[in-house]
């Protein structure tokens, strides 16, 4: 082990560090310039499409709808969603030109002289959507039909988050399945998937355990969203250890109670008419897939052989 006065980096950076290195190496993830940005090989893709498939295969007694949405989504939805007031360090906004010839000159000058051209640009009327549910509940206003609905979401999500750590990217994939209805069932809902995602992801040989969680709200006013997370046990990580004894480990999928949070905000209500409430079960697929390169080693030609049937490697 290097000595910490050497590198600078304490034992988990090294860890973290090494392992980044390790799948770079490995052509596994290809680097940017930027922290948390990577290319993907077609081996990490192919690892991702087969749990994608065992995803979809677990979760089809759910009947979901399926949807996909864009990348990005409307600000004014983005607003609802109070993501600004919780999370203004992990949102990203879109800005683009909308000025004339003139303001175009002066972009150029200040770009050919070195200078900061950003402030020529404003806010275009989309965000980068930062939890792939969010574009969904905003389709869903009004009454949700009898017993809810369940919709099954996959999406690319933005969190301002840069880190050395391969596991905490910018920018990466979200599978979740989501329910919306009776504020009952809402609450089973999660119970019930929890446990199933807990066994399939075991099935694939991930040791996860489920943790209660809460997000990292920003700021004073989050410390009373954190506490009322925790004492309601409204977040559940499925955490797996990637770094050995120095990190109580990483989630790679979490079962969320959303209550009336976004249901409220964007008007939904329940075939009763009272305000539906919201659950969700997201899975990770990058982390979920890094965990699986950690676990059963870089070479998934030398992965067990059920987990490379399970994932049809
Ligand atoms: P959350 O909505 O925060 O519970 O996120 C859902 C899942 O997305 C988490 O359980 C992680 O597996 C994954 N995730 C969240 N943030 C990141 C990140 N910065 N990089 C990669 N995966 C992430
Ligand atoms: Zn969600």
């Amino acid at each position: 082990m290097t000595d910490i006065l050497e590198t600078g980096l304490t034992p988990l950076e090294e860890a973290r560090h090494g392992f980044r290195r390790e799948l770079l190496d490995a052509g596994l993830l290809i680097a940017s310039a930027s922290a948390g940005v990577y290319g993907r090989s077609a081996t990490f893709e192919a690892v991702l499409t087969g749990l994608d498939r065992v995803l979809t295969e677990l979760t089809a007694p759910l009947n979901a709808t399926a949807l996909r949405f864009p990348p990005v989504y409307p600000r004014a939805d983005f607003e609802l969603t109070d993501y600004i007031a919780s999370f203004p360090d992990l949102s990203g906004v879109v800005s683009s030109f909308e000025g004339g010839d003139r303001e175009h000159r002066e972009l150029l000058a200040a770009r050919e002289a070195g200078e900061r051209w950003d402030g020529y640009l404003t806010p275009a009327d989309v965000v980068l959507t930062n939890a792939i549910c969010h574009p969904l509940y905003a389709t869903l206003r009004g009454r949700m039909p009898a017993g809810g609905g369940v919709y099954d979401i996959l999406g690319w999500g933005f969190r301002h988050e840069p880190s050395a750590d391969p596991m905490r990217m910018q920018s990466f994939r979200m599978h979740e399945f989501v329910y919306v209805g009776e504020p009952d069932a809402a609450q089973e809902y999660r119970d019930t998937w929890l446990d199933k995602a807990v066994d399939a992801l075991s099935g694939l040989g991930l040791p996860v355990t489920p943790v209660a969680a809460n997000d990292p709200f920003f700021g004073r006013a989050g410390r009373m969203l954190v506490s009322e997370q925790l004492r309601d046990n409204l977040k559940v990580e499925l955490t797996v250890p990637m770094y050995g004894d120095l990190h109580e480990g990483t989630a790679i999928a979490s079962a969320n109670c959303q209550r009336d949070h976004l249901t409220a905000a964007f008007g939904i209500r329940t075939a009763g008419g009272e305000v539906a409430h919201g659950a969700c079960l997201a899975f990770g697929m990058e982390r979920t897939v890094l965990a699986l390169l950690r676990v059963h080693g870089l070479d998934v030609n030398d992965w067990p052989l059920d987990v490379r049937a399970r994932l049809a490697l």
